[in-house]
Parts: C-alpha cells; structure tokens; sequence
C-alpha cells in the first residue's frame, strides 16, 4: 500500500509526495502540525496542511531569506527572526561572520519542538551561544523594542491564523520603529503565481513605511508553483547592492544570484507596479 501526503495548494491544485513513515501528527495551541518522510524530499514539516520545509530544498529559502539583507547591510550585528520555528533562517544567520547576536521569536513552541526532535540540521543553531530562542507572538515582542535590530526577517505562515497581522501596515511600522537608523526588513510574500494579493498587500503595507521597497526571487520546488517572493524594506541601504559576501560556501546563494534575484519576470514586475 502507498501513502501519499497533499498540500493543497489552491483549490484546484494539490502537490503530493509519497511518504515512507509519518513521525509527528498533532495539534498545537496555534495549528496542526505534521511531520513526515517523503521519498522526494526528505524530512517535510507541514502546518495546517501547508509544506514548511524539509530536508532536500530547505537550504533555498533559508540562505535566501537570510543573506540577501546580511550582505547589503554593511554591518549586520544584531538580527531578529519573527516566526522561523524550524530554525533553518537562524542557522543561516549565525553563520555571518558579523551577526554577534541572533534573536529568534516564534510563537509556537511545538515547531521548535518538533525541529530538535526531527530537522537537527534546522535546529543546530538553538543552542549557539549567539542565539536567543523566545517562545511568543512576533507581534507583541517587537512592540516592545525600538531602535534595536540592524536586519529583520519575517519567516512566517502564510497570512492566516496567528500570522494574519505579520502582513499588515501595523507590523510594518512596529518593524521600523524596531530597526536602528539604517537597519533593513525582509518578508517572504509567497508566489507571485498564486499570491498575488500577498505580494501587493506586503508590498504596499512596506512601501508606506520604508523609504525604499523592493522584490527578489528564489526557486523553491516544495513551495507553491516553486517560484517564491521576498518584499524587502530598508531605511538606507539599497538590497541590490552586495557589500562581501562571506567567503563559506553557499548551497544556492552567491554574489551573482544575489544580484539575480531582483530580475523580475514582466508579469512579476506588474503585479508590484500594479499597487497602488
Ligand atoms: N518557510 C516557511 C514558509 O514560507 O512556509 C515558514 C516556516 S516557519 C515554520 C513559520 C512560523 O511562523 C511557524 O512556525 C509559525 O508558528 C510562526 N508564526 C506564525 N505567526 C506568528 C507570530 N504572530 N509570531 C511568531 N511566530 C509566528
């Protein structure tokens, strides 16, 4: 007999991979969590039916969601990760050689749970004398910090359940006010062919409050339509610029992909022109 797990990535659309055991199924204070073992990709963590991350293309997201800011930043010492629970942004933020101090606020603590039970190559970095592991909701704890952070990236849910407010203006501005003089944000805006009401809402709630606002892809096959948005904001730095790259090496990232990345399709190109 096969067993086969589903996302359903729109109403019309499922992506499935077979799976050889099911380690984890429960339901946490804030969703249902999954995870299992696919013959494709690996280890896979689902929330509420939604692939998170597994083993085999994980490196993609989390070097691009990290080192897009971390290099443009001339100076990225002290970094917040809102959501990110499987630890894979905080292991890629800690590899910088100028992060002193990675922050990491997740509100669910049975992700965090279920990485250092089953994604210790995610998790590595919860115990590093750098990282700082709070169990809360992102958008109280960053109410309470102003001028702090030099990078902020938002790792989070798509915008339903307890993530609904990391897309909205709100957010946005408590990011800024959480940022120092020059700091810089990064969000994942999810797929610009199935979301392009994501890209536009991230894209606007940054654009009034970032002086500068832009948008980078990356190939992600276990993500819908496998063609992913990151909407930057920053106060000063401009994102297409890379400062050094680290001289470790990278699985996806580079100076050129770097570059790369803010090279919009036409269609990618007006759903952002589009905004109003
Ligand atoms: N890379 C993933 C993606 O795009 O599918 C995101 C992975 S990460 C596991 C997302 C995390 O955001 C989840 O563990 C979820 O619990 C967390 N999250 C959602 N809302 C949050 C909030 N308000 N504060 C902190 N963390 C939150």
């Amino acid at each position: 007999m096969e067993f086969w797990v589903t996302e359903y990535q729109t109403p019309n659309l499922g992506f499935s991979c077979k799976t050889s055991e099911t380690l984890r199924v429960e339901k946490t204070l804030f969703q249902d969590l999954a995870v299992v073992v696919t013959e494709q990709f690996g280890r896979m963590m689902l929330l509420d039916g939604m692939v998170m991350t597994t083993d085999k293309d994980e490196f993609v997201y989390h070097e691009m969601i990290s080192m897009v800011a971390l290099n443009s930043h001339p100076c990225p010492r002290k970094v917040l990760i809102i959501g990110g629970g499987d630890g894979g942004a905080l292991r890629e933020v800690l590899r910088h050689p100028q992060v002193e101090k990675g922050v990491l606020v997740e509100i669910d603590a049975q992700v965090i749970q279920a990485a250092r039970d089953f994604f210790p190559a995610l998790s590595c970095s919860f115990n590093d004398p750098k990282a700082e592991v709070i169990v809360d909701d992102g958008i109280k704890y960053i109410k309470d910090h102003k001028n702090e952070f030099d990078v902020i990236l938002i790792d989070s849910t798509e915008p339903v359940g307890p993530a609904i407010q990391l897309f909205s203006p709100e957010f946005y501005a408590s990011c800024f006010a959480a940022l120092k003089e020059d700091g810089m944000m990064v969000a994942q805006s999810e797929s610009p062919f199935f979301n392009q009401d994501v890209i536009q809402m991230v894209w606007r709630g940054i654009g009034q409050v970032f002086p500068i606002t832009d948008l980078y892809l990356a190939n992600i096959p276990t993500y819908p339509s496998g063609l992913w948005s990151f909407t930057v904001g920053s106060k000063k730095y401009n994102p297409r610029e890379v400062e050094k790259v680290p001289d470790y090496s990278f699985k996806y990232y580079n100076s050129a992909v770097h570059k790369a990345a803010f090279v919009l399709p036409a269609f990618v190109q007006d759903i952002i022109g589009q905004v109003k």
